[in-house]
C-alpha cells in the first residue's frame, strides 16, 4: 500500500504544524511520499509566503527594493528551522537567491516557487526523508500542459527507496526553466505524484475535516461529507463550494485513485473520500450530499405568445448572448416564455444592447429583467429516482416564507437548483441544511 500525502499552507505555517505533520506521516509506514505547500498564514493577520514572494517580485520588477519583504520571507523559514533544531543551511541559499534577484536573473515563476522549495527542504530534514525537487520530474510541454508520460516515468525512478518529500506548485519547462501551476497548484503536484506512483490513496491534508455539507460562514458547524463522487464534486464547486483546485482531479481520476481530504489539526477525523462511485456507502440514507450556492444572478425573461410552436426562437435569443460573450447558466421555460439565467456581472456591461437585440430579432410581447437572484444547488446522487426530495425542499422553503424564483433539475437528477432573492440566500441554505440533517 502506498499513500501520497499532500499538506497545504496552513499545515506548514510554523514549527508546531511541522510537528503535527511529522506525527501524521510517521504514524503510518504507508505514507512514504509527502508533497508540501509554502508556509501559509499562522493567523488571520498573517501573510502567505507565496503572496510575499509575488510581492517581492513586483517590487524588483519596478525597481523598488524588496529587502524588508525578503527578510520577512527568510525569517519565517529560519524561525521554523531553528525551532525544530534542523541542520539545513538556508543562509547561503537565501544569499545566492538574493544576489540573483538583485541582478534581475530570477523569473517570477522561479521566485514564487521557492516557498514550497524551502518548505520541502525543511520537512525532508525533519522527517529524515529524501528531498526530491519537483523540477526534476514534473515536465511541462511548451503549451503549459504537463507531459505526464515523461513526468510519471521520471518520478518512478526518483521515488524508489526511502520516504521522499516533494515541493508542490511547480515543475520545469523542457529547457529547465521553472514553471508554476496556477495558485493552489500544490494539489496538482500531489495528484500527479499519486498517479505516477499508482498510489492506493491520495491524502490531501488541510485545516478542515473534509468537504463540508454547507458553507460554515452560513451554517453553524456543518457536517463533513463522508463520501462524494467526482460528478457531485463538480456540481458542488460550480455553485460556489470551495473544494479542490479543479485540475487536481484529473490525474487521480484517470487512474481511479481515491482522494481523501483530511484535517492536520484533527487527524483522527476520517475526512471526505472522493471517488468515481462507491460500492458500499457509509450512510446510504443521506439524501443530500451538499448544499451550495452563489449570489448575484440576473434572470432575463422573454414572453411571446405562441412561442412554443415556433421554430428557432430559442436559438435566436441565445445567439444574442453568444455575440456578447455572455455565458448562459440555466434556461428554465414556460409555455410561452423562456428565461435566461446569467451572472449579473457578465451581463451588466451589455444589458441594454442585449435587450435591444432580443427585441429586434424575436419581437417578444414583453421582456423582463430580474436582478439580485441567488442560485442554490442541493446536490446528491442519491436523489435520483427517489420521489419526494424536491417536495421536501420546497415545503421547507415554503414554511420558512422563502419565495422561489426559478427551479431547474437536470435529467441525471444529481441536483436540484433553484433561484431565490439574494436576501433569502443564507436563510434558504440554512433551511435546507436543517431539513435534511435533523
Ligand atoms: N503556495 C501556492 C499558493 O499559495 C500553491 C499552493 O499552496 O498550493 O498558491
Amino acid at each position: 500500500m502506498l499513500k501520497i500525502t499532500k499538506f497545504g499552507g496552513s499545515s506548514m505555517a510554523d514549527a508546531g504544524q511541522y510537528r503535527k505533520v511529522r506525527d501524521i506521516v510517521l504514524s503510518d509506514p504507508q505514507r512514504r511520499v509527502v508533497v508540501v505547500s509554502a508556509a501559509g498564514k499562522r493567523d488571520s493577520g498573517d501573510h502567505k509566503l507565496t503572496d510575499l514572494l509575488y510581492l517581492c517580485h513586483a517590487h524588483t520588477k519596478y525597481g523598488v527594493a524588496c529587502d524588508p519583504i525578503y527578510d520577512m520571507i527568510t525569517s519565517r523559514y529560519i524561525q521554523i528551522r531553528d525551532e525544530l533544531k534542523l541542520n539545513v543551511d538556508l543562509e547561503s541559499e537565501f544569499a545566492q537567491l538574493k544576489k540573483r534577484l538583485d541582478d534581475k536573473k530570477v523569473s517570477e515563476d522561479e521566485l514564487v516557487s521557492r516557498g514550497e522549495y524551502y518548505s520541502a527542504k525543511l520537512m525532508a530534514a525533519f522527517l529524515d526523508f529524501e528531498f526530491v525537487d519537483a523540477a526534476h520530474w514534473i515536465r511541462f510541454n511548451m503549451d503549459g500542459t504537463v507531459d505526464k508520460e515523461y513526468s510519471y516515468a521520471a518520478l518512478k525512478k526518483l521515488g524508489k527507496g526511502k520516504g521522499i518529500v516533494i515541493p508542490g506548485f511547480y515543475g520545469a519547462m523542457p529547457d529547465g526553466r521553472i514553471h508554476t501551476f496556477s495558485r493552489g497548484g500544490s494539489d496538482i503536484t500531489g495528484a500527479l505524484a499519486a498517479a505516477a506512483l499508482d498510489a492506493d490513496v491520495y491524502e490531501n491534508w488541510t485545516d478542515v475535516s473534509g468537504i463540508l455539507m454547507a458553507d460554515p460562514r452560513i451554517v453553524d458547524d456543518p457536517q463533513p461529507i463522508p463520501e462524494v463522487t467526482y460528478d457531485e464534486l463538480r456540481e458542488l464547486s460550480y455553485a460556489g463550494a470551495q473544494v479542490l483546485h479543479e485540475g487536481t482531479i484529473l490525474p487521480v481520476r484517470e487512474k481511479g485513485i481515491p482522494v481523501n481530504i483530511r484535517n492536520t489539526n484533527a487527524p483522527e477525523d476520517p475526512g471526505t473520500f472522493i471517488q468515481e462511485n462507491f460500492d458500499t456507502e457509509t450512510d446510504p440514507n443521506r439524501v443530500i450530499t451538499g448544499i451550495t450556492g452563489k449570489k448575484d444572478f440576473s434572470i432575463i425573461t422573454m414572453f411571446k405568445r405562441g412561442m412554443t410552436s415556433q421554430v428557432g426562437v430559442l436559438r435566436k435569443v441565445l445567439s444574442v448572448l453568444e455575440r456578447h460573450g455572455v455565458s448562459v447558466d440555466f434556461v428554465p421555460n414556460g409555455i410561452d416564455n423562456v428565461s435566461l439565467v446569467v451572472r449579473t456581472e457578465a451581463v451588466a456591461p451589455c444589458l441594454y444592447a442585449v435587450l435591444a437585440e432580443i427585441q429586434q430579432t424575436v419581437e417578444p410581447d414583453r421582456l423582463e429583467v430580474l436582478d439580485h437572484i441567488s442560485v442554490i444547488a442541493a446536490v446528491g446522487h442519491r436523489m435520483a429516482f427517489r420521489p419526494g426530495v424536491s417536495g421536501k425542499i420546497f415545503a421547507a422553503l415554503g414554511q420558512a416564507g422563502i419565495n422561489i424564483r426559478m427551479i431547474n433539475q437536470g435529467p441525471d437528477e444529481l441536483n436540484i437548483i433553484f433561484g431565490v432573492d439574494n436576501r433569502d440566500f443564507a436563510a434558504a441554505i440554512r433551511v435546507l441544511y436543517d431539513s435534511f440533517t435533523k
